[in-house]
């Protein structure tokens, strides 16, 4: 049983990224399974609400996917952890936990993610020089669906808002200026989940209904297709019969339709006729305009030092950036005082790496070259053996990502045309995105870098 809580755990670390995972789901304790439904135990109530309201679906899809069928999720507040006054009660009591789902619920709990989340509107986007073009397309499709841009396919990294956008063109269809649409969201992995129950159950009727009747389809991370061939077949029939009636798709995929690995090149073709916008991490002052937005939605007084402290200190996942907010919440409401900055350094010290150190290109040189066991000016001579081409491009790339400084600027530094750091970002950036191995290798000297105290640079 615990090893599939780790599994399916680690479904939820990928969508909720570290800081989110740690903050909400590592203090939670798995108790144990009855029939179709899994205990779990939250630190508090306060924890217990927080996590039901935001991230009851998620555990609970998760959990389905890993098992297999549908399951539900209940969660208790622990009272043997000396909190005490707080009686266990279960947020929302299922009929009879100890005995298997009820088909009902099975049905519910499956589609239970293809609802619009209420809170990713348009109101609630904070537009910056990172996602400005995703969120313009995005706004064009929701005032012009089916007309301009069909499909619309947005991509970017994990947590950078590429649901959010998708669900406010859902969000604003559904209201419908001049008459309501008809709107259905469904990760691309309930599209296959469906799919194959539908086959097994003889239905495939009714799942061609409920996908093609409808005046939008906002299909979200579609990346999760790749490699499935009857998925994708069904797919793309759905999308030419949606297309040709003219009814709006909403594509999103952490990556660009050319980089998906294992996806036929008939859908590569559909997904790439319409429009294509990417959204990139955002850079510091959306950041900061992020965080504020989230602060006051969540009622939370914070001072503009506090603001950029956070901004600064968690880099581009906007995900993480709420993670911290959300703990600086239950911080200060449990411990009833205002919020400064040595306060949010406090609560969230386990959480953000601080920058003690500005990262700048001479210590990326340095580091990178001892990372890979070769002289630093090695690193910074015009020598092409492979080994070396491939440290310098790593450098290159961390340069890049890691400090404020231009294409141009790196070069110089490596006595190179800006073209060529353009040239090894690329590269890097593709082989971090599709590559989990080296992602990995990568994420660990950029912990590397970011962990040096000042005294040992
Ligand atoms: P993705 O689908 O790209 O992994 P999400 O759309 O789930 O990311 O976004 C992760 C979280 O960050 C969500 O809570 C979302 O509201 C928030 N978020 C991302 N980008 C923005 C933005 N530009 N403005 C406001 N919130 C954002
Ligand atoms: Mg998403």
């Amino acid at each position: 049983m615990d090893a599939l809580w780790q599994r399916v755990a680690s479904r939820v670390r990928d969508q909720l990224g570290e800081v989110g995972f740690e903050t909400w789901i590592t203090p939670l304790n798995f108790v144990g399974m009855e029939g179709r439904t899994a205990t779990i135990k939250a630190p508090n109530k306060f924890f217990r609400d927080w996590v039901n309201d935001r991230y009851l679906d998620l555990l609970r899809d998760s959990l389905s996917a890993e098992a297999g069928m549908s399951m539900n999720v209940t969660l208790v507040v622990d009272n043997h952890n000396g909190n005490g006054k707080h009686p266990t009660t279960v947020h929302k009591p299922t009929a009879a936990p100890a005995q298997p789902a009820p088909p009902e619920t099975n049905g519910s709990a499956r589609e239970g993610r293809t609802q619009l989340n209420p809170r990713y509107t348009f109101a609630e986007f904070v537009v910056g020089s990172s996602n400005q073009f995703a969120h313009a397309a995005a706004q064009a499709v929701a005032n012009q669906p089916g007309e301009k841009y069909n499909p619309l396919f947005v991509y970017g990294g994990v947590g950078l808002g590429k649901t959010h956008l998708a669900t406010a063109i859902g969000h604003q269809l559904q209201a419908g200026q001049d008459r309501p649409r008809k709107v259905l969201f469904v990760p691309a992995e309930i599209f296959m989940n469906e799919l194959i129950s539908s086959l097994r159950r003889d239905r495939m009727g009714e799942f061609k209904e409920k996908m093609r009747r409808v005046d939008a389809l906002i299909l979200d991370d579609v990346q999760f297709l790749a490699g499935r061939e009857r998925t994708q077949e069904e797919f793309f029939h759905t999308f030419n019969s949606l297309h040709a009636e003219r009814h709006q798709i909403v594509l999103t995929s952490d990556k660009a339709p050319r980089d998906i690995a294992g996806l036929e090149e008939r859908l590569r073709n559909r997904f790439e006729s319409g429009l294509i916008a990417d959204i990139a991490p955002p850079d510091l002052e959306t950041r900061v305009a992020i965080v504020q937005k989230k602060a006051a939605l969540e009622n939370l007084q914070l001072l503009p030092d506090v603001a950029l402290y956070v901004a600064q200190n968690v880099s581009s996942n906007v995900r993480e950036l709420e993670g911290c907010l959300t703990r600086l919440a239950a911080f200060a409401s449990l411990n009833k005082c205002a919020i400064t900055v040595d306060f949010a350094r406090q609560a969230l010290k386990d959480l953000v790496r601080e920058q003690e150190v500005k990262l700048d290109i001479d210590l990326i040189q340095k580091r990178v070259s001892e990372f890979f066991h070769i002289r630093l000016v090695d690193l910074k001579s015009k020598k092409r053996t492979q080994h070396i081409a491939f440290c310098r491009q790593v450098a290159m790339y961390l340069c890049r990502k890691l400090t404020d400084s231009s294409f141009p600027t790196i070069g110089d530094r490596f006595g190179r045309d800006h073209s060529t750091v353009i040239h090894a970002y690329n590269l890097i950036s593709r082989r971090v995105s599709n590559d989990s191995g080296f992602r990995h290798s990568i994420e660990k000297i950029e912990r590397d870098l970011k962990n040096i105290r000042p005294d040992a640079a």
